[in-house]
């Protein structure tokens, strides 16, 4: 591992720097999915800050990171409010940058009595963060001890990120969803830690993953290809890590699950937050599976996410 600990005692917290999506989620519950054409009367209706970036912004913060962010809102009301959550956890908001003719991006979510969910996402200025954002904002970059990534801004963006921070001597992690098959290969060598869950395993590696024996295979898989680290998620059943020559499962933490909307983000920021402020990668691993378990006890995405000392109170 490079970096994570050699201004350990400058920067206590550690620096964590997410590069990704910011979208306000509109969630209306009806009895049942609408047909092509239909107008059906819904239940409720929430607007709830998410976007994989913006979430996991957020845990890494609350998990006891410093982090900035580097990303794009329109210039409307729900990039206000995404901004506004963001600075009220303390994130460091100077590299998202507004988009005056693109609006923020949503998700359209219709949840139906069964949990059935149909969503339409709109990107919108996620659309518009640049290879140029990342060489405008590389401060960000020099100053962060991990660097974390998803797909959900267009790839070139993380590829430039990811390159930039491997050549400043920092952490990278990158969280491959939405998956995308063909472009990893060549991107493999820029990631230290790739976290997928098992449906982005089976894609990447191309080996179905229904267990944790067939994710240790998919890992072993994704390091033939080129990972160096690999954490394989499995919802309740917890993950499979390989780091070095070490493969282990950590099993899920038993809890009784309501939601478990941004589990995946709980722990791929928490897991950045602890490793920033120079833990194990063992260590690292714990405190993500913890936060996630917490995650999956409460609605909601951004809501869901624990603070630092409600994890310490499990452990
Ligand atoms: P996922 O993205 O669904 O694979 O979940 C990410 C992580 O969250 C898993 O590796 C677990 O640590 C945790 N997790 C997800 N779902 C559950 C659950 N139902 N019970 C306990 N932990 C969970």
């Amino acid at each position: 591992m490079n970096a994570v600990n050699s201004n350990k005692d400058e920067h206590k917290a550690g620096h964590v720097l997410i590069v990704g999506s910011l979208n306000m989620d509109l969630v209306g519950r009806a009895p049942r999915l609408p047909k092509p054409g239909e107008t059906l009367s819904g239940t409720s209706f929430a607007t709830i800050a998410g976007g994989k970036g913006g979430n996991q912004a957020v845990a890494a913060a609350r998990l006891g990171a410093h982090v900035a962010m580097i990303g794009a809102t329109g210039a409307d009301s729900y990039g206000a409010a995404l901004r506004a959550g963001l600075a009220d956890e303390g994130i460091n908001c100077s590299g998202i940058t507004t988009r005056a003719n693109t609006p923020t991006g949503v998700a359209m979510i219709i949840v139906d009595d069964a949990s059935q969910n149909a969503i339409l996402i709109v990107p919108g200025a996620n659309g518009e963060v640049t290879p140029a954002a990342i060489k405008q904002h590389e401060a960000l970059v020099a100053t962060a001890d991990v660097v974390v990534c998803q797909l959900e801004v267009p790839h070139d963006t993380v590829l430039a990120a990811l390159q930039t921070a491997r050549r400043l001597g920092k952490v990278t992690i990158l969280n491959p969803a939405p998956v995308s098959e063909p472009l990893l290969a060549s991107w493999l060598p820029e990631v230290d830690y790739l976290i997928p869950n098992e449906i982005e395993a089976a894609t990447l590696s191309g080996i179905a993953v229904d267990s944790p024996q067939d994710a240790c295979i998919a890992a072993q898989r994704l390091r033939a290809l080129g990972a160096r680290n690999v954490l394989i998620t499995l919802g309740a059943r917890g993950l499979v890590a390989l780091t070095g020559e070490d493969m282990a499962h950590y099993p899920g933490t038993p809890v009784k699950a309501i939601d478990t909307t941004a589990a995946g983000d709980t722990f791929t920021g928490g897991f950045a937050a602890a490793l920033a402020r120079g833990a194990s990668v063992h260590d690292a691993i714990l405190l993500g599976q913890r936060a996630a378990a917490i995650s999956v006890t409460r609605a909601g995405a951004q809501p869901s996410i624990p603070y630092l000392h409600e994890v310490e109170q499990t452990a």
